[in-house]
């Protein structure tokens, strides 16, 4: 059947997954429309700039991936410099390396070897009790023991996730490597960096010669919106697109406070973590470092983990027992739907990174258009 619709695909979200989708339907000779509720495109890793520095606007964003496929996919867009993460922790005023590695067991324990820092965690492990980890805290105790959990793990986590740790999936905390070497690399991954020039060039070098529209609710003219393609990707929250028929999805939000400070270097590394409970923020971000910046003032962003409620912007998911069961129920009828494709982190209710949503993005496409996909998943 041929329909006579204005577009092939209505896009809901200029998010990575939205311009990724939009860039390779448009290529296969598709017509394609994007809508986005916020003021301007990129979703989560939109950049502004604020006294000549690109201000990563929703928390710091860090390129890391492993698969070859995907970093030259988006150094087709702009080249990546060789920034490399590596968080400081600040816990009650005294300074480790992350991830844990062999500095961070240094400064906690003296221990200089990497068979005493196992020797130190194994005891730690065995006091520790765990059999099988069924949560973050008993996963934490089992990889690292109790000093690095009471110090490190529990506050942050707690404050972030707005819970105990005992209620959080463990899939979390093994996201963090460990490592028996001084290696202060927060990721494994063989690709790693920035942007060269901030994150808003490869989101509008996916955007070229796409039509986008902003500030753009789908739900406030929904039947608007579905007229005019034979095809919808929708990258918002499923619970709303389905109008929470199986109760809400609960999300963590963020507040950010971004500030301007007349000095060239502040805090000497670009993400600072505050790992106890009783500093409301979790982290402070320095913008410049991520590019190796030498502007004459700098910018930091103190970020503070909140409450979400349905006004505020959705940040993580949240993956317990309780909303992984709802989300189970929304992805039921997405599966059966013939026109609506759902992608990215808030559809998929996925803790996803950057590389995974590009990767689900291209697969998406290449099962649409019948190609044989890749596997970068
Ligand atoms: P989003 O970027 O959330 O885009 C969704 C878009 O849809 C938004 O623009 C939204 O406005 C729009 N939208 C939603 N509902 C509607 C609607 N009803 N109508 C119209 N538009 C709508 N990943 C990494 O790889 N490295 C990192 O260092 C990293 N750091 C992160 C730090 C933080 C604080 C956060 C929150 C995430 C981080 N991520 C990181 C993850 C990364 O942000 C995501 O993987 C990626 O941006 C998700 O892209 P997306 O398109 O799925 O979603
Ligand atoms: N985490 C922690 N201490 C830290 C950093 C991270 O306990 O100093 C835990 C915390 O539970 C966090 C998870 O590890 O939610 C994943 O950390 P990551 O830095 O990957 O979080 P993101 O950048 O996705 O917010």
């Amino acid at each position: 059947m041929i329909e006579d619709k204005e577009y092939d695909f209505l896009i809901v979200g200029s998010g990575l997954y939205g311009c990724v989708f939009a860039h390779e339907a448009t290529k296969r000779g598709k017509r394609c429309l994007i809508i986005d509720k916020r003021a301007h495109s990129g979703g989560n890793v939109y950049c502004e700039k604020m006294e000549d520095i690109n201000v990563h606007q929703y928390g710091a964003h860090i390129f890391h991936t492993n698969d070859k496929g995907i970093w030259d996919y988006v150094n087709n867009f702009v080249e990546f410099n060789r920034y490399t993460n590596s968080p400081v922790a600040n816990y009650k005023g005294t300074l480790y390396n992350l991830p844990f590695n062999m500095n961070t067991f240094y400064q906690l324990w003296k221990v200089q070897t990497p068979a005493e820092a196992k020797e130190k965690i194994q005891s730690q492990v065995e006091e520790s009790m765990v059999a099988v980890p069924a949560n973050l805290r008993e996963q934490a105790l089992s990889l690292v023991g109790t000093d690095i959990y009471d110090k490190l793990i529990k506050g942050y986590t707690e404050k972030q996730w707005g819970r105990p740790a005992e209620q959080l999936p463990a899939f979390i905390i093994k996201r963090l490597p460990v490592r028996f070497t001084f290696d202060n690399n927060y990721f494994d991954d063989k690709y790693q960096g920035i942007p060269i020039g901030g994150y808003n060039k490869l989101t509008e070098g996916l955007l070229k010669g796409i039509e986008v529209k902003l500030e753009t609710d789908y739900f406030a003219e929904r039947e608007k919106w579905d007229s005019l393609a034979s095809q919808i990707v929708f990258t918002g929250n499923i619970d709303q697109f389905y109008n929470y028929r199986f109760g809400r999805l609960e999300y963590r939000s963020l507040r950010f406070e971004h500030q301007v400070y007349n000095t060239v270097n502040l805090q000497g590394n670009a993400v600072i973590n505050y790992t106890e409970r009783e500093i409301p923020y979790t982290r402070t971000i320095e913008h410049k470092h991520f590019e190796f910046g030498n502007q004459p003032k700098t910018v930091v962003t103190k970020e503070y983990p909140e409450e979400w409620t349905p006004e505020k912007e959705a940040y993580y998911p949240i993956n317990d027992e309780r909303n992984t069961k709802i989300f189970k129920e929304y992805n039921k009828l997405a599966k059966q739907e013939q026109h609506t494709l759902f992608g990215g982190r808030l559809a998929t209710y996925k803790y996803y990174d950057m590389h995974q949503v590009i990767a689900s993005a291209l697969h998406a496409v290449a099962v649409h258009f019948k190609e044989q996909p890749i596997n970068h998943l």
